[in-house]
């Protein structure tokens, strides 16, 4: 290169680049890939990764499958089923996915594979993406329902093929996000295979509590208490006024706890967030119940209306910011101390600071 020269990017590496924004490591594949299952109505979703997702990632699922021509631009930049415009985007989608690009970004980076039959469809098709091209296109006798397998991540970009971690670290990452989608969706079977050992798979019949044993064990999901403040009288909700239009979930009994706050989930208006706030407000409701440095487990779902929260969507974060922090704090503590008031746990409600 000389010295000083403004070149323009070559194409291939341009779209790598763009890539790159959506697709960070397994764990952001595993979520794109799963999210296109639910939002395809499946009632079953299999993930299996080889070696931390980094050699391979595959994900099955049971639902409405695609059609020869679906497929093909499926993988194509900036298509998607899912919105037609920006007035579809505002007026709220139903949908998780909506921007039309992880199937293409995926694509671009790794080697691509998608077997998919439309329900009531009699044929199958099998479309092979390398490296952002569409290598072959063939019929497959595949059953109703899509499989995409994704080897090779970053194959072609060693720089961040480089920066991915340990199998044991990039594994957690994408159980992270497998397990958030199977509490959220306590109706739809949802297994994790890691090197083709089974790392949990739910009934898909579920409650949430039967949800949560299947993901975290009997001894975990034994002793949680339900918090419903909703629930717990017929006609009056016990849920202080205050920015959240419901709450409810299970925290674990003070015993069962951990020393890392990975095993508080929270979802805000059905979207799996990190929140410092709802963290700090579950922990406080145990006062003194809690060890020190201990976290309880806690699946916790908040809904609130949608122009006091601020879910910031971009693929690779899930923070929140609410407007009225304090309010959600007070409230999801108070509803937290009452079911552990309600069960014994704790005497009275912990001095609030
Ligand atoms: P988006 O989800 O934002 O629409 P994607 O690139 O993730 O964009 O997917 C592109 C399109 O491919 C989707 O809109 C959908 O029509 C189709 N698709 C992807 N995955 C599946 C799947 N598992 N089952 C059925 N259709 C799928
Ligand atoms: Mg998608």
């Amino acid at each position: 290169m000389s010295e000083g020269s403004i070149r323009e990017l070559d194409p291939k590496t341009v779209e790598r680049i763009a890539a790159g924004e959506v697709v960070e490591r397994p764990a952001s594949v595993v979520k794109e890939l799963v999210e296109n299952s639910l939002d395809a109505d499946a009632s079953r979703v299999e993930v299996a990764v080889q070696r931390g997702g980094k050699d391979g990632i595959r994900v099955t699922d049971d639902g409405i499958g695609m059609s020869e021509d679906e497929v093909r631009r499926a993988v194509e930049k900036h298509t998607t089923s899912k919105i037609r415009d920006i007035e579809d985007l505002e007026s709220g989608v139903a949908t998780l996915g909506f921007r039309g690009e992880a199937l293409h970004a995926i694509g671009a980076v790794s080697r691509l594979t998608i077997k998919t039959r439309p329900r009531g469809g009699d044929t199958g098709t099998e479309l092979r993406v390398e490296g952002g091209d569409v290598a072959e296109v063939k019929p497959a006798g595949c059953p109703e329902g899509t499989t995409i397998e994704v080897e090779d991540l970053f194959y072609n970009v060693p720089a961040r093929r480089k920066y991915l971690k340990q199998d044991g670290t990039e594994f957690a990452h994408v159980n992270d996000v497998v397990t958030s989608y199977a509490l959220a969706n306590p109706d739809v079977r949802v297994s994790l295979t890691h090197d083709d050992r089974e790392t949990f798979a739910t009934t898909g019949q579920g409650d949430l509590q039967s949800t949560v044993m299947s993901v975290y064990g009997r001894e975990v999901a034994k002793g949680m208490v339900e918090v419903d403040p909703d629930e717990s009288d017929e006609n009056d909700s016990n849920l202080p006024d205050g920015p959240l239009e419901s709450v409810s979930g299970l925290v674990s009994h003070p015993e069962t706890t951990r020393a890392s706050n990975d095993y508080v989930t929270t979802y805000v208006n059905g979207r799996y967030v990190r929140s410092g706030t709802v963290r700090d407000a579950i922990v406080d409701a145990y006062g003194n119940q809690l060890a020190p440095d201990r976290y309880p487990f806690a699946v916790f779902f908040l809904e609130l209306p949608a122009d006091t929260v601020d879910v910031n969507v971009h693929p690779r974060k899930m923070e929140v910011r609410f407007a009225d922090s304090d309010g959600v704090r007070e409230q999801v503590q108070t509803a937290v101390e009452e079911a552990l008031l309600r069960e014994g746990i704790v005497r009275s409600s912990a001095p609030r600071g």
